[in-house]
């Protein structure tokens, strides 16, 4: 069912081009698409639409995170909970970390990875409306090297290429709309060392050719230097982690126009929450090592240019879904600029994702993806992570918050 039409009078319309609002506009959603924007009210409001008048507040793309387990709430150790928990149950708590997500403003999502395809079953629920979420694309299992990062939990494994390429058939015939490769270790996994390259170049070539041949966009872990110049010379689409970029890593991303997808809020809770909080002793030594690195990596990619797209890991210890838009304040804290950051949760997430045509900027006939604010993102990014400061959240034109009065205008008299 096409979800009710919205009228938005009176806001300021985010410009990804200018790189500032417009003020004054009304934009009209109908049949789940921004339908019209204009300059003034719209004299004829279909009937039975529904009216916000914005008094001037500042309207924004739904976000993009990049990169989250939404199978995955936060809770320290609940990687042994994967092992462990009935599906249905893991199943239960997707969905409310799925709500959570949207109500927060999160309108996409690119699910990294999920035991049982459990992420994939995800979105079709979402899809179909059975559910209340943000769009996902899901990856289905990540596939990683034999005993490499992720094992035993959100990834399988391959060796060889030829193995790689059976590995990512098996995930596009269960549904992935993305692609997860392994190209070192990581944080999450016991007895891993992120400091290690994990599949050939080779491998990684085959498992990307696979991918792309299917039209589907590839995402690597990679925290390793080599790690991360595999992946780059094999062609994936984005570097998540990316925590030791060397000079050439950073040049070779730039040159062919590889995103970095940091999820600096990832190791940064890790190590910060520490064992204390539950977090496993090997976790928090791992996220202290990589730590220093990771920041330092991720203001020398932002100096030269490196494309950004907004990713945090949701899922990893303490890193809740609905809290997904602290990481633009971390990348501000490291020199991106406001715009930049807002950019790379909106309308560059959308061109890494291939779902520029869908979402992530404000345009006619694009999906209507919408947040409207009580501050100006642009002078005051802590207004996209505050939920109250978000007004109105829609979702594919479906109303997923309203804090501002509803009207449906009256008839006009003939
Ligand atoms: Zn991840």
């Amino acid at each position: 069912m096409a979800p009710q039409p919205v009228l938005l009078r009176n806001v300021a319309v985010f410009d990804d081009v200018a790189r500032t609002f417009r003020r004054g506009l009304s934009v009209f959603c109908r049949e789940g698409r921004i339908d019209r924007i204009l300059a003034e009210p719209l004299s004829d409001v279909p009937a039975g639409a529904l009216v916000i008048d914005g008094q001037g507040r500042f309207l924004v793309p739904g976000l993009i995170d990049c990169h989250v387990h939404l199978t995955s709430g936060g809770d320290p150790n609940e990687l042994a909970a994967i092992r462990t928990e009935p599906l249905a149950i893991r199943a239960w708590k997707a969905e409310r970390n799925a709500a959570a997500t949207v109500r927060a403003g999160v309108t996409t999502v690119r699910d990294l990875g999920a035991a049982d395809h459990l992420n994939i079953h995800l979105a079709r629920a979402v899809d179909a409306g059975l559910l209340e979420g943000p769009r996902i694309l899901a990856a289905g299992y990540g596939v990683t090297m034999t005993g490499g990062h992720g094992h035993g939990f959100i990834a399988v494994e391959a060796d060889g290429p030829d193995d790689v390429r059976k590995k990512v058939r098996e995930q596009l015939r269960a549904g992935a709309a993305a692609i997860k490769l392994f190209a070192s270790g990581g944080v999450m996994t016991p007895g891993v060392d992120p400091r290690s390259p994990s599949f050939t170049l080779e491998e990684l070539r085959a498992g990307v050719e696979e991918a792309h041949k299917a039209f589907r966009v590839v995402g690597a872990h990679a925290q390793a230097t080599d790690g991360i110049k595999n992946a780059i010379l094999a062609g994936v689409d984005s570097i998540e982690h990316g925590v030791w970029l060397d000079e050439e890593a950073v040049a070779m991303m730039v040159e062919r126009g590889t995103y970095l997808v940091a999820t600096l809020t990832a190791p940064w809770q890790i190590a910060h929450r520490g064992v204390e909080a539950g977090v496993p002793a090997y976790m928090v030594e791992k996220g202290w090592q990589v730590l220093e690195s990771h920041e330092q990596s991720f203001r020398a990619a932002v100096r030269a240019g490196v494309r950004i797209a907004m990713g945090t890991d949701q899922g990893t210890p303490f890193n809740r879904p609905g809290e997904n838009a602290q990481e633009l304040l971390r990348m501000a804290r490291l020199g991106l600029s406001n715009a930049a950051a807002l950019l790379s949760a909106t309308a560059w997430a959308a061109d890494l994702l291939r779902l520029a045509d869908r979402t992530g900027r404000i345009r006619e006939g694009l999906d209507a993806d919408l947040l409207l604010l009580d501050r100006d993102p642009l002078v005051d990014l802590a207004a996209l992570a505050e939920p109250d400061a978000i007004r109105v959240i829609l979702a594919r034109g479906t109303i997923i918050r309203a804090a501002l009065p509803l009207t449906t205008p009256e008839p006009e008299a003939p």
